[in-house]
């Protein structure tokens, strides 16, 4: 999917009381819990411009970030299929076919001869911006996917 989101929470840091230090487990004590208490996320579409933003205050900010990416993730499906049947002349089409000589993809050339199904050429574009990126073997344009997903980085979200 051509989309990303980048998100953040923020905590606050209430002081544990009572925590007795375990040297026989560990030389450190808790001293403070984190406890999440807003989130804020942006979602970013195929041109990079902002599609949507959402922040929001409150100790379920957990599960209203949860439950605002999946409205996302479903409203980015929609968008996805929105182009994804080409949008072209008939005449401009075969024009372009007939006309290419090379894959827009793998770079090789077009066989005159008898060609298999796969190595038809078929109009490469955008299923999101309807955008037509060239001529592709049908092969060479089943293999370049859109992704499935919807990509969400997270600050400070990450292992080392
Ligand atoms: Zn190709």
């Amino acid at each position: 999917m051509p989309f990303v989101v980048y998100a953040d929470l923020e905590a606050v840091n209430p002081a544990v009381r009572g925590a007795e230090t375990n040297y026989a487990a560990s030389g450190s004590r808790t001293v403070e819990k984190q406890l999440p208490c807003s989130c804020g996320m942006t979602l970013l579409g195929a041109d990079g411009n902002i599609v949507d933003t959402y922040i929001y205050h409150g100790i379920d900010c957990i599960q209203k970030l949860l439950d605002k990416l999946r409205i996302w993730t479903k409203a980015c499906r929609c968008l996805k299929q929105m182009y994804r049947v080409l949008r072209m002349k008939p005449k401009e089409k075969h024009r372009m076919l007939v006309n290419a000589a090379h894959c827009c993809i793998c770079g090789s050339e077009f066989s005159k001869d008898q060609q298999s199904v796969s190595d038809q050429p078929v109009v490469h574009h955008c299923h999101v911006t309807g955008k037509v990126y060239g001529v592709a073997h049908s092969q060479c344009n089943a293999k370049v996917r859109t992704q499935a997903f919807l990509p969400v980085v997270f600050h400070n979200l990450s292992r080392v």
